[in-house]
């Protein structure tokens, strides 16, 4: 529960249309299942950001930053603490020469198709991944030939005081499908991107053989949170997943996809328990079956309390 105290300080800071209290994450991740919120704070400007987390930071309030949810699981249960949405309300996007800056909530799809009308390349990787730009760059969101690594230049936070941080991308500590932002306490703003100058048509039919490639291999007709699992070095997880003979493994709603094992899919009227069981068994045959280990990719939102 919230304290009042706690919700008339930040009524001073957001008109009362940006508050919902108990608000249901379900339609806020592409899984499409999974509890409520005690509070979700839609954030349109950094400021609003700055003071927030410096209140929260005051009286020790946990809060979630939730981008587009599509790599976030949130627990039946729910989650007691205040969500942070950043998405469509702060999405601009601006161009100058070879270098464009978005902000947090702007679609990577968005900002990839901005660089290809203005035939800047390097972008080509994110046109068909389903996330914001902040949690593409705290996840360095990645696909075929290109990851958030080798095109972000700076990325611009608010830090656990309030304060505004601008971070090199070479401070940004990538690894596979990791940042030095996550498990942080730094909320992206805005990011940087530097791109190289190329030709239109070609960045295009880039773009749209990803996108092809995508909807041929992976079971977009689902929701889902795209590869559940990383990829362990020197495996792929989809194919440890299936040859452990889990293709189409199902508890409730849940399913490993038919289409591609590293996915889990819900099928229809999956909780989010049913697909954490899911997830539990597969990591459980794979590790019997070859000795490997797979880990979530997907980020689990709940109060560690509480199991689901
Ligand atoms: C069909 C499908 C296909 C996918 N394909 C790919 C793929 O090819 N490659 C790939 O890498 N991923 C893929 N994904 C996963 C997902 O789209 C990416 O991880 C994406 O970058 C997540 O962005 P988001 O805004 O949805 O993050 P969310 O799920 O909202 O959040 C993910 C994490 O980032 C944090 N976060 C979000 N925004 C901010 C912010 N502004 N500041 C600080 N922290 C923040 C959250 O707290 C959370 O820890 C796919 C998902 C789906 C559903």
């Amino acid at each position: 529960m919230l304290g009042e105290s706690l919700l008339k300080k930040i009524r001073e800071y957001l008109p009362e249309e940006q508050i919902f209290l108990n608000q249901s994450l379900k339609d806020m991740t592409t899984f499409r299942t999974g509890g409520s919120c005690s509070c979700l704070l839609e954030i349109d400007t950094e400021e609003q950001l700055c003071q927030l987390i410096r209140l929260f930071g005051r009286t020790e309030q946990p809060y979630f930053i939730l981008g587009n949810g599509s790599n976030t699981l949130v627990k039946d249960a729910g989650y007691s603490g205040i969500v942070l949405h950043i998405d469509r309300s702060m999405d601009a996007i601006t161009v100058e020469g070879n270098i464009i800056t978005a902000e947090a909530g702007a679609m990577l799809s968005k900002v990839s198709r901005v660089a290809a009308e203005h035939g800047l390349s390097g972008l080509e990787f994110a046109a068909g991944i389903p996330g914001s730009v902040g949690g593409g760059v705290v996840m360095n969101a990645g696909a075929y030939d290109g990851e958030m690594k080798d095109v972000v230049k700076s990325v611009r936070v608010v830090g656990k005081d309030g304060e505004i941080l601008d971070l090199r991308g070479s401070a940004m500590e990538f690894g596979y499908r990791t940042s030095v932002l996550r498990n942080r306490p730094f909320v992206v703003t805005a990011v940087t991107f530097e791109l190289a100058p190329g030709n239109q048509e070609e960045i295009l039919a880039k773009m749209e053989d990803f996108n092809r490639r995508r909807r041929e291999k992976q079971p977009l007709e689902y929701p889902s949170a795209g590869s559940t699992f990383k990829r362990p070095e020197g495996y792929y997880a989809g194919k440890l997943i299936m040859d452990a003979g889990m293709r189409g493994f199902q508890i409730g709603g849940a399913r490993v996809s038919d289409k591609h094992c590293g996915f889990i899919i819900n099928a229809g009227g999956a909780s989010a328990s049913d697909i954490l069981d899911v997830m539990g068994e597969v990591q459980d045959r794979v590790y019997a079956c070859f000795g490997v280990k797979l880990e979530p990719e997907v980020v689990v939102l709940g109060d560690p309390e509480k199991k689901a």
